[in-house]
């Protein structure tokens, strides 16, 4: 993000003109393609909370003109007639938030679009990969067009970004990322993605960290990891040979960590040390899932939390509901970035996954006892990755001038009413070219 340019609450306060210009009728003939320099009028922004004496009460908003061009927030300023000759979108006091991101996805392996099937489980993860194994050749020839239909529905829900895990693994080789990196190229204009090859089946057990240092030359842009203890057969080795993976390919890692308890808890301690002695590793390790975090006193938590965020480490969460809890807040409260995925969304693994992030955040206000004016607010983050209209304090963060023009705008009052109720994603940007939904008032143009 660059520095805000003006400060919006105050013109929406005094109506000063801000840079859109500003003379000309709505009507004026679109001249500009629309992606390119184009002006979405009286979206609502948030520009401040209000408080009393029991803290925030209301989130206070206001209309504003915001001209887009190449992609980026180019200028924001007061409601009214667009300029003559640019396009212009009337939203008519539609919420505009930053676009949210998926960052935790499988889209190589899924059966969204098929017959309905629920998965068969049996005998936990290595169950789960022996029923893949046997499947996965057979959905090779299906994994472009199955990861087409699951960007689509992850724009319909605001998501304009996603990092989707990939299998590397002996049964397909590169297979799957080939045909994903080509899903995810084809629809490269309006949704961006990272790739973490994945070990689904094992990497040093399985006997591919060659593959896998072939799938880092292929495309992938993040080296995954699979418990290095439960499946991988051994914490030390597994995880030596996914940092020099890292290393060689001066790629992020993105470690898939359920095993609860000890063994993933020293599989993060292990890995904070190594970031100590490679400080090019420094914020540049994910942690997904991270259920060894679950059973941790809130001592331990807290403790774990600050080693994490002095190593730069954040995790992705699916924000699980089981009998335990992840300690999220302590992780936030740290400066840990928290994200949220959708992990799974039909496949041989599980079947509720929406693509939706904000009904991530939806569940971790419940869960986390987020309920009021500020914290559902706040929440926010958790579905957009970072980007956030307010600070805490109220400061304004976004948009500003220079930001990329990844947007959804909603029917709400604020980012609280959108956290808590969920409203259809009317228009979804990405680059400032439409993603999903419509053109909000396409007929003012
Ligand atoms: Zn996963």
């Amino acid at each position: 993000m660059t520095d805000a340019p003006t400060d919006l609450s105050r013109r929406a306060l005094m109506g000063v003109a801000g840079a859109v210009a500003l003379a000309g009728p709505a009507s004026a003939a679109p001249k500009s393609k629309a992606g390119d320099d184009y002006v979405l009028r009286n979206v609502r922004l948030e520009t401040g909370y209000d408080r009393d004496a029991d803290g925030v009460s209301a989130t206070r908003t206001g209309l504003f003109n915001v001209r887009i061009t190449g992609g980026k927030i180019a200028t924001i300023g007061p409601a009214g007639p667009s300029a003559r000759g640019l396009h212009a979108y009337d939203a008519k006091g539609l919420l505009m938030l930053p676009a949210f991101r998926d960052m935790h996805i499988h889209l190589d392996k899924t059966f969204y679009g098929d017959p309905w099937r629920a998965p068969r489980l049996k005998h936990g993860i290595p169950g789960q990969i022996a029923i893949e194994q046997k499947l996965l050749p057979g959905m090779l020839a299906g994994v472009e067009a199955h990861a087409d239909r699951l960007i689509s529905l992850c724009q319909s829900k605001g998501t304009t970004f996603a990092r989707s895990q990939c299998n590397v693994d002996p049964v397909v080789g590169l297979g799957n990322l080939e045909r994903l990196k080509r899903a995810l190229d084809r629809r490269k204009a309006t949704f961006g993605y990272e790739i973490v090859a994945f070990p689904q089946h094992g990497l040093v057990s399985a006997h591919i960290e060659g593959l896998m240092r072939e799938a880092m030359s292929a495309g992938a842009t993040h080296v995954g990891g699979i418990d290095p203890t439960a499946v991988d057969g051994g914490m030390e080795r597994s995880v030596d040979t996914i940092l020099q993976i890292a290393l060689d390919a001066h790629a992020p890692i993105d470690m898939h960590l359920h095993e609860p308890g000890p063994s993933g808890i020293a599989a993060i301690r292990r890995i904070a040390a190594r970031v100590d002695q490679e400080p090019s590793l420094k914020g540049r390790v994910t942690f997904s899932h991270c259920f060894c975090l679950e059973a941790l006193s809130e001592t331990e938590a807290s403790d774990m939390a600050q080693l994490m965020a002095h190593a730069g480490m954040s995790v992705a969460s699916t924000v699980p509901m089981g009998p335990q809890v992840m300690p999220i807040p302590a992780l936030m409260e740290a400066g840990v970035p928290v994200y949220v995925g959708t992990d799974t969304v039909v496949d041989f693994w599980g079947v509720f996954g929406q693509c939706d992030s904000l009904l991530r955040t939806w569940t971790a206000c419940q869960i986390y006892g987020w309920k009021d004016e500020l914290a559902i607010s706040q929440a926010l983050k958790l579905a957009t990755g970072g980007p956030m209209p307010l600070s805490p304090t109220g400061e304004q963060l976004w948009p500003k001038a220079g930001d990329a023009a990844d947007v959804v705008l909603v029917r709400a009052a604020c980012s609280a009413e959108t956290v808590a109720r969920m409203p259809h994603r009317e228009t979804v940007l990405y680059r400032g070219r439409l993603a999903a939904g419509a053109w909000p008032g396409a007929k003012a143009a």
